[in-house]
Parts: structure tokens; sequence; C-alpha cells
């Protein structure tokens, strides 16, 4: 990266719409007023472990810690000698309360079928299920992975694990054998938990074949467990394959949890891998279980009767989070759907909404830009007005997107919360409080209470208002990644290298006059045009403000004089035709809107962008593509290589 302006970044964006908390919404929330956020913010800025204390209250614990924080810089131990179990927290102590038979989760799967499943039906199929791990010998400290389609098994399995305190590892089903593999391979796991199959467009996503390919090369594993999905047929190993129903049949529903150090691992959770190679992020108990739990109840405003919908899948961290840890920590009743969003036609979760009378959902920028591609009438066809907030999370939400969301799905009521955070963060960082904090499209806004991120040069030294920079965590927090797997060495020169004493997100990002944070992509994403470094975000918003634009992609390409152009791809609303004028028009559109510094030398349509299997824009192989070279990096994390193999294609007509 260079250093250029310090390594600061340029913003060109201006966002003037605000949208403060509807009054009766604030009323009725967790936080109500701007003052009373930042007492909070201020109050945990001072004494950070004093406010982490009080906070830690709301956790059930078998022993009391005897020190909230120990910090040895970049290693952190939160709740010192405190001992909790998080499947306890998530299911035992509201199966024990007025809310036993509340639904815990309601599961429906793509082809239609559904199940509810009640704290209290959840404490007997967890606690069943534990005992099926220690049955193939499983203990505590033990590995175990998960490869599962979203069924109520994969709830289950997790928090039998944490039940038992052996580290999960949960792969998401899409992704290869070989990666699986990888995965498996990398955290040792012992066990392998999976199914015959799962639904994903109509179509049977083999898992278990792929869960075969992994285990013949896997030798730390000693047992796959199958539960049994699509009931299609598939080839069971005797000896080391077991039916989850034949094993269950024969488990006790009765298992005490462990009582387990504040500190034990969680989970092992591989990123998506955006940039390279995947890291195996590990989260432990207490600060982990923490984090999600505190901030689902403060960013989704979370009351006892809502019916919550996290679309996310299980595989990825906001799935762990926010469908799994922090709602069922706070006893909520969360909405698991199986499939794909466009099956059996692009209106299904507006369908799942009214049918379940859903009030809060949590989605990402790629879905809500399929929605707006796919068109109004679908969710206009549903009675949508069970919502009362709507979430976003994963990408940088382009302004137009977050107007569309606002305006179709929110129907101009309900409070957007975009949500910025990471893996390696465990939960959420910077978001509104939505009770508080006025909404403006495009700002993730104010960091929650405890959290201190700062925009700063790369040597550290803050930059002023507005400024573009290096988004970076100045204190440590109770939910904040742990180490990578394995490698301590890594996790120093990754997070905490790059800028002296900070922990480094990758992410650039300004702060306005009022204090509000706009991501502005990755760092590494960064363009660099004549001397001044460019968010990507801020140029593909322009881009996407585009009546007929669906989505866009910028990235660099080398440029004699310049150092870098603006490559653009672009994909159409249904129903628009690519043209010589239309990309005419697309330029003088982006000059309009944000400069003429901005405006992209080409313009290519493309009928998709390469995405990683979460669903988040691959720039890196973009790059490759605009500069006319092969793709260097890793592409096992791209959920469709046809996609680039079109965009070469296209290139050469
Ligand atoms: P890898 O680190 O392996 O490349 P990844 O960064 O895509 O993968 P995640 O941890 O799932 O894996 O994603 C976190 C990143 O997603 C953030 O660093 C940021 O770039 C982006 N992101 C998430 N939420 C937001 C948001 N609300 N606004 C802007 N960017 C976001
Ligand atoms: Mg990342």
């Amino acid at each position: 990266m260079s250093a250029e302006n310090g390594g600061s970044i340029v913003s060109i964006l201006t966002e003037n719409r605000v949208f403060p908390p509807p009054p009766e919404f604030a009323a009725k929330s967790h936080v109500s007023s701007l003052e009373q956020y930042e007492s909070l913010w201020n109050r945990a800025k001072d004494d950070p472990e004093g406010f982490w204390g009080e906070m830690a209250q709301t956790l059930q614990w078998s022993k009391p810690w005897e020190k909230v924080l120990d910090w040895n810089p970049p290693f952190a131990k939160w709740f010192v000698g405190g001992e909790l179990n998080a499947s306890v927290n998530c299911v035992d102590r509201h199966a024990a309360g007025p809310n036993k038979d509340k639904a815990a989760i309601i599961w429906e799967g793509e082809p239609g079928e559904k199940r509810v499943l009640t704290y209290q039906d959840l404490l007997v199929e967890v606690s069943r299920f534990a005992n099926v791990l220690k049955g193939l010998g499983v203990v505590k400290g033990d590995v175990v992975a998960i490869y599962m389609p979203m069924i109520p098994e994969l709830v289950i399995a997790v928090l039998a694990c944490a039940r038992i305190g052996a580290p999960h590892t949960v792969v998401f089903g899409g992704f290869s054998a070989e990666a699986l593999a990888g995965r498996i391979q990398d955290c040792q796991a012992k066990v392998l938990v999976t199914a015959d199959g799962g639904f994903r467009r109509g179509k049977v996503v083999p898992l278990k074949e792929n869960a075969d390919g992994a285990a013949a090369v896997c030798p730390s594993l000693k047992a796959v467990v199958v539960a049994k999905r699509t009931g299609h047929d598939i080839a069971m190993t005797a000896g080391r394959d077991h039916w989850w129903h034949d094993l269950a049949a024969k488990a006790s529903s009765d298992c005490p949890a462990e009582s387990l150090d504040s500190e034990h691992p969680l989970y092992i959770l591989y990123t998506s891998g955006s940039t390279g190679k995947p890291k195996g992020i590990l989260h432990t108990t207490g600060g982990y279980l923490l984090g999600a739990a505190l901030t689902t109840k403060w960013v989704f405003d979370l009351k006892d009767d809502d019916v919550y919908f996290c679309t996310a899948d299980i595989g990825w961290v906001t799935g762990h989070s926010y469908l799994v840890y922090g709602p069922l920590a706070n006893g909520a009743t969360s909405v698991m759907y199986e499939g794909a969003p466009n099956w059996p036609d692009e209106g299904r979760f507006w369908k799942i909404i009214q049918e379940y009378k859903v009030s809060i959902l949590y989605t990402a920028p790629t879905a809500i830009r399929a929605f707006m591609k796919w068109g109004e009438q679908f969710p206009k066809s549903y009675d949508l007005s069970s919502l009362r907030l709507l979430g976003s999370v994963g990408e940088p939400i382009n302004p137009e997107a977050w107007m569309w969301y606002h305006r179709v799905i929110g129907g101009e009521r309900c409070p957007i919360v975009d949500t910025w955070w990471q893996t390696e963060t465990g939960s959420i960082m910077i978001a509104p409080m939505p009770g508080a904090t006025p909404t403006i499209p495009g700002s993730a806004t104010r960091p929650l209470p405890g959290i201190v991120p700062e925009v700063v040069t790369r040597d550290g030294k803050p930059v002023g208002v507005n400024e573009g920079g290096f988004l970076v965590i100045k204190q440590p927090w109770p939910s904040m990644l742990r180490t990578l797997y394995g490698d301590d060495e890594r996790y120093k020169s990754t997070y905490w290298s790059e800028v002296p004493g900070c922990y480094f997100t990758g992410d650039g990002a300004r702060r306005d006059e009022h204090g509000n944070f706009w991501i502005m992509g990755r760092v590494d994403d960064v363009l660099n045009v004549a001397g001044h470094r460019l968010s990507t975000m801020e140029v593909e918003s322009a881009l996407v403000s585009h009546p007929k634009v669906a989505e866009a992609a910028v990235v660099g390409k080398p440029d004699e004089l310049r150092g870098q152009a603006i490559s653009a791809f672009v994909t159409l609303e249904t129903g628009q035709e690519a043209s010589e004028a239309l990309r005419q028009e697309l330029r003088a559109h982006v000059v309009k809107e944000i400069g003429a510094l901005a405006r992209p030398d080409d313009i290519r349509f493309t009928e998709s962008l390469p995405k990683t299997r979460s669903g988040k824009i691959m720039r890196r192989l973009l790059r490759d593509v605009a500069a006319g070279r092969e793709s260097s990096g890793d592409t096992s994390t791209l959920e469709d290589l046809s996609v680039l193999a079109k965009l070469k294609e296209e290139d050469e007509v």
C-alpha cells in the first residue's frame, strides 16, 4: 500500500438524508435518546472494566470472575477465573422460566415443511446430542466440525458442542470437499457432523458425498454423524459413519452442562477469505457470549414478543452471533429458513415474514440489491406490516439500496441498523441504537458502548473530520478474537502490527462532523488515481444511484499516467439493455454525483459479479480481469467459478 497522503483516503460522497428515530419507536426502546447512548458510551470509555463487569451480570455464571480483564497486548483474557456454559445461557435458563414453552426456533425448509422448537424442546435435543457426542468419545477440548444445511439439527449440534466444551467449527454447506478438508485438517477435528444433503433451489446439495471426500483425507476424524434430511441414497462407511437418529434414539436426554472457564474456546470459524487464505478465528466463551447477547439486545432493540429473522447462514459469523448465540441468550424467537430467497419464486422471504409476523429482519446488502433487481412487485404482494426494524451487514450498503430497503421493505416506518463488524470482532461494533441514533443512508453511525474506534493514518495519527483513513480499534473488547487458531504470530502480524498499538480492521473509513462513521470498504481495494486514494464504495454508490443500475463493482487497473485508472463492472436492473449510450450516460452520472476524479475509464456490463459464498464482491479477482491477467490468488471461496470465466469471455468480445 502506498503511503501517499500519509495513507489517508479522499472522500467525495455526500449524503444529507437523516432519519431520526421515530418517536413511538424511541419511547419503547432499551436506549431511547442520544444523551442516554452518549452517557453509556462515555462511562464505558472511562471505566471499561467497571462497565463490562456490570454488563456481564446479565449472563448466568456458575462461578464468579476474579478480574474483568487481563490485557497482555495483544492477548486478552476476559472475566478471569469465572465459569459459565453458553448452552445453559442460551437454553436452560429460559427452559427453566416463564419462556419454557416459547418458540426458540421457528424453522422452515425450502420445500415448505415447518418445525417449531420451544426452549424446552431445545433443551431436550441439545442434551441428547451432547450425550451422542460424548458417546463417540468427544471430550472437553476436542474440536467438532459441523457441515450441515440450515436445519434445526445444526443449531442443536452447535449448542451440544458448547454444552460439553467441545469447540465447534461450522463449515458453510456450500463449500467443497477440499475446502472442508482444509479446515478440518487445520483444526484437527475429531468428529464431523453432517447430513445426507440439503435443499437449495429445489436441488439436493450432496453434503455427505463432499463429507466423504473430506473424511478420506482427514485422519483426525474418528466418526461422522449424519442427519437425515433429503432421504436420498448415500454411502455409509461402517465403523465410521452413524445416523444421527440411531444414536439419538439410544442417548439420554439428560446431560449436565460443563462448567467452563470464561476463556475456554467456544468455536473456531474460518473467515470467508475475500482477501486470501482463510484464517481460523478463535472465540472463547464468556466475552464472546456477552458481546453477542448484549449487542442483539441493543442494536435490534429486542423485546420478548419479537419474531426475529436473520437470513444469514450459520456457516458465517452472522449466523453464529445473530441466529444462534445472541437471540437465544436473550430468550428470543428466531426464524430459520433453509433455502434460497428466490425459491420457488422471488417472494419467499416476504412470504415468510407475512406468515410468521416477523418483526425484525437482518440481511445483507447483496440480498437487498438482488431484491431491487427482481422488482418491487414481490414484496408488494405480501403483508409486511409486522416489521418494525431492519438490519444490514456484510458490506457497505449503498445509499440507494438503503433508501429502497427503507421505502419498500420498511414502509418508511422501520429504522435501519447498518451494522459494521467482522468475524474477528465477534459482535457488532459500529451501528445505530435504533431508539437513540439518527440513521443516515450509507453510514453505520456510532460505535457501541465499550467500543473505541478511530480513523488514523498508516502511522497511527488521527485524521481530521471527514478525512478517510484506516479504521482501528483502540481498546480491547470482550468478544474480540483471541488469536488465529494455532498461529499466534499470524494473529499478531495481521491485526496488531499494521498500526502501532491498535487493532487493525483492514477497512477504510471516515468520521463526519457529527461523529458518524462511514465505512469506505477494504483498504486493499482502495483506488489510487493520480495520487488520490478513493473508496470503491463511494464510486460504486454513485453508479448504483443511477436508476438502471442494479449492482456495481469498481477496481483500479494499471495506468501509466495516473497510477491507476478506474474500471467499473455493472449489472443492470432486470429489463435494461446495455449500450454505448448507457455507458456514456453512466460516466456522466458519476461525474455529476461525485466529480470528474471518479469518472470510470471503462465500464463493462455483466450478468453477475464474482462473489464470495457469503455474497461479497471479490474485487481482487476483478482487478485481474481489468488488468487482463490470469487470476493468481485463491478462488476456493468464490461462489460460482463460471462468473469469472464469463467475465473473461465478455472481455474478449
Ligand atoms: P476475509 O477477512 O477472510 O477477507 P471477510 O472480511 O469478508 O473475509 P467477514 O469477517 O465476514 O469476512 O467480513 C467482515 C468485513 O465485511 C468487514 O471488515 C468489512 O469489510 C465488511 N463489512 C461488514 N459489515 C459491514 C458494514 N455494515 N459496512 C461496511 N462494511 C462491512
Ligand atoms: Mg476480513
